[in-house]
């Protein structure tokens, strides 16, 4: 959830939008300076947490940090802000900071790796009794990075001797761009028990739940909408009756957070509700129709609707349309089509009259 408006309002956006998991940053994540917990603060949020029935309430650390760096000065100002953040979400009472796992910048994955493991070693003995962890998470594998392979996350937990205060996170998007398909029945299984040989389902401790802008194996790290990138929506309905991973908290981070993010939780929830996920088609309605939606409008509808079915809905919903399916020419993103063509999620579809000029 965003926090410009503060970490207690982002709680109850989130729980105004449906979820009961939130994760945050508990600072700025692009400045070194972070503020020490607030006592007060961290009561406000905490009482938030229970009055919104938030279950899960989890950290990402700073962009800044790299827990591996070669410059030795980096990579003491990244321990002591990470230290920073272990503190601040204890004080606010948050299980987890997720964090990437750095990236060598050339000096190579054989002296960043166990570099990383003595970086989280250290950190979980300086904050030693406190009960906040440190999730790894599974990353895109761009540039220098650490973990794009299950192996690397698997010898990072082996160096630390797996203590139970150090977990794993498995970001979808991050996986898929790495190489890790979860497309279809097969690779999705695959994927899962390869991550269990290796890693363990038992330090699975969050999922980001993220569709990609970029194909399997690009390695390029751009979230996007669930069911509007390679990955497809199937994934996720997997994802969320998979009977292994019910009591995994999985979080969204899609674009456009305050618009969106409720449409992306809505559709994991009716997926782990057994149901099919709606599509959203933007409406354009042209001539005398334009006067009653100027702007156009956004019409959630079921899967496989045709332009006819979404003519009748807003005939249903607004008097005024009368007559949309009858008389309209229809267009699906900027192209005639017959009102009987079924449309994707995301599609436009313009109703356009006779006389109109369309
Ligand atoms: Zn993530």
């Amino acid at each position: 959830m965003p926090t410009a408006g503060g970490l207690v309002q982002a709680i109850a956006n989130g729980s105004a939008i449906g979820c009961d998991v939130v994760q945050l940053f508990t600072a700025n994540p692009r400045q070194w300076n972070a503020p020490p917990p607030d006592v007060e603060l961290a009561q406000a949020f905490r009482r938030a947490c229970a009055e919104c029935g938030i279950s899960h309430a989890v950290a990402h650390d700073s962009y800044l940090i790299n827990l591996c760096a070669p410059d030795a000065a980096v990579l003491e100002r990244s321990r002591q802000a990470f230290l920073a953040e272990l503190r601040r979400a204890e004080a606010l009472g948050l299980e987890w900071v997720v964090t990437h796992m750095g990236a060598h910048l050339g000096s190579g994955q054989e002296v960043a790796i166990p570099r990383l493991a003595q970086s989280i070693t250290q950190l979980l003995e300086a904050t030693a009794g406190m009960a906040v962890g440190i999730a790894l998470e599974t990353t895109a594998g761009q540039g220098t990075t650490l973990g794009a392979t299950f192996e690397e996350i698997a010898r990072v937990l082996d160096l630390c001797r797996n203590p139970p205060r150090l977990g794993v996170c498995l970001d979808t998007c991050h996986i898929f761009v790495a190489g890790y398909d979860i497309r279809t029945d097969e690779a999705y299984e695959g994927t899962l028990s390869a991550f269990h040989r290796t890693i363990g389902l038992e330090r699975l401790r969050i999922i980001h739940a993220n569709d990609a802008k970029k194909p399997l194996g690009s390695r390029v790290d751009r979230h996007e909408h669930l069911g509007r990138g390679w990955i497809g929506l199937d994934a996720f309905r997997r994802l969320v009756t998979d009977a292994r991973l019910q009591t995994i908290p999985v979080l969204v981070e899609t674009p456009e957070a305050d618009t969106m993010h409720e449409v992306n939780v809505r559709i994991l929830r009716q997926f782990a509700r057994g149901e099919e996920a709606p599509m959203r088609v933007k409406v354009l309605l042209f001539g005398h129709f334009s006067a009653v939606y100027p702007d156009g409008l956004v019409v959630d509808v079921p899967p496989k609707s045709t332009a006819a079915d979404v003519a009748r809905y807003l005939e249903e919903q607004n008097a005024r349309l009368q007559g949309l399916g009858r008389i309209c020419r229809v267009a699906v993103n900027e192209e005639y089509a017959q009102p009987s063509a079924e449309l994707k999620d995301g599609d436009t579809l313009a109703f356009i009259p006779p006389l109109s000029g369309g």
